[in-house]
């Protein structure tokens, strides 16, 4: 059996667990700080943006297909171990095109898609009225529509990917703080295996550790002495009630505008953001109740109904940011032979998650 401990139960950390509990010869421990999705996991919004990103080829586009791919087993197998329901909105995305917007962008998007078998509908003003009368025409212009983009409820999905991972094995430490790692040289200086992590419940031994502590990464990884710098990204958002559902009852899409994102949930609440809020020379972000009214009023400006929202809640979450490299960091970590890096996804955790676990999966396989 080989011991393998996952740092971090934040969206991809839990989707590691998952995927690793299949394979029989290795043990699976993993631990947090805190509870599953206290980190930036618990703030987002949960958007799967895949067919409607910019990205057509090389490791983002790649990803974002495993992800979107995988997802489509991941969510029915989860669903069926564990018997939970997860809540997610499968009616598509649709993002709004203002004007001054590369309308034949789009179109190159949406040729480009087709061929590889992905639906990516550009509406024009009225198609767009027809489906969503709660925009307002004066603001968006035209829209594009892509129905295989969707939205899930991050912290509900890393619960219940927990929920399976112990199912079929993994152990889990929660409320477990690894306040070190420790390593030992193999074959000279430049080649170290990490065997052992410090924890607040003492030390853990380990013949693979995976580092999936989101900004928590920073400081384990200086530890290793092997810096991975990232830089917190500050993003609020907002629960609102309204007193019905905007727009067709039966077609409530997740809208996205000037990166701006209205989530349906039940009963004519909404999910509304999310700022993004760069840290000072410090490295320091506070959440800014400035930006956060900003936001608000841009969505009132070409959702008008937003502004009869209650606002319930508000909230806000740092994400994970790499410096000096692009975002998300899969690797093994220089200068060891059994230390896996799975972080700084930035703004784009919960989609990455799948494909983030199979790519950890097989380095461990192959290692
Ligand atoms: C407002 C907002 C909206 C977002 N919306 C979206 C979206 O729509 N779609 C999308 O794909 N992404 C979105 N994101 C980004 C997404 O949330 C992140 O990319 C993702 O959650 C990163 O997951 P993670 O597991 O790496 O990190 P985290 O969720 O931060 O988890 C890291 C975990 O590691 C633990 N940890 C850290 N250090 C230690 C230690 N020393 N010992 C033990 N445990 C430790 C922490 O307690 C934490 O639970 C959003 C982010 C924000 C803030």
């Amino acid at each position: 059996m080989r011991r393998v401990v996952i740092i971090g139960s934040g969206i991809i950390g839990a989707a590691i667990a998952y995927e690793l509990s299949s394979i029989p010869h290795l043990r699976v421990t993993l631990v947090d700080r805190q509870v599953p999705a206290s980190g930036s996991t618990g703030a987002a919004l949960g958007l799967l943006m895949g067919v409607i990103s910019q990205k057509t080829k090389g490791r983002s586009w790649r990803l974002r297909c495993q992800s979107l791919e995988r997802y489509e087993t991941l969510l029915p197998e989860l669903e069926s171990l564990t018997g939970e329901t997860i809540p997610c909105n499968r009616r598509g995305l649709v993002k709004l095109l203002f004007s001054g917007d590369d309308w034949q962008k789009w179109e190159k998007l949406s040729a480009l898609r087709r061929d590889r078998g992905w639906d990516l509908q550009l509406w024009d003003s009225s198609t767009l009225q027809k489906y969503c009368p709660q925009i307002n025409r004066e603001r968006a212009i035209a829209a594009v529509y892509s129905p295989r983009d969707w939205q899930i409820d991050p912290s509900a999905l890393t619960r219940v990917l927990v929920k399976a991972a112990r199912m079929r094995g993994v152990k889990c430490k929660f409320g477990v703080m690894v306040r070190d790692c420790l390593s030992i040289p193999l074959n000279g200086a430049e080649n170290r295996q990490c065997d052992r992590i410090e924890t607040t419940e003492g030390i853990l031994e380990l013949d693979e550790l995976i580092v999936a502590a989101g900004l928590g990464s920073t400081p384990l990884s200086d530890r290793l002495k092997q810096p991975v710098k990232m830089r917190p990204v500050l993003g609020q958002a907002l629960h609102l009630q309204l007193p019905h559902p905007l727009g067709n009852l039966d077609f409530q899409p997740v809208i996205t505008g000037n990166d701006i994102h209205i989530v349906p949930l039940e009963g004519g609440e909404y999910r509304l953001g999310a700022t993004v809020e760069f840290p000072d020379e410090s490295g320091e972000v506070t959440a800014n109740p400035v930006f956060l009214e900003k936001m608000r009023e841009e969505a009132i400006s070409f959702c008008p109904d937003l502004a009869r929202g209650e606002i319930l809640r508000s909230w806000w979450g740092k994400r994970p940011r790499p410096e000096g490299q692009p975002a998300p960091i899969i690797t093994r970590l220089s200068g060891y032979s059994n230390v896996f890096l799975a972080t700084g996804h930035y703004r784009n955790g919960v989609l990455l998650a799948p494909a983030t676990a199979l790519a950890i999966r097989e380095l461990i396989v192959d290692s």
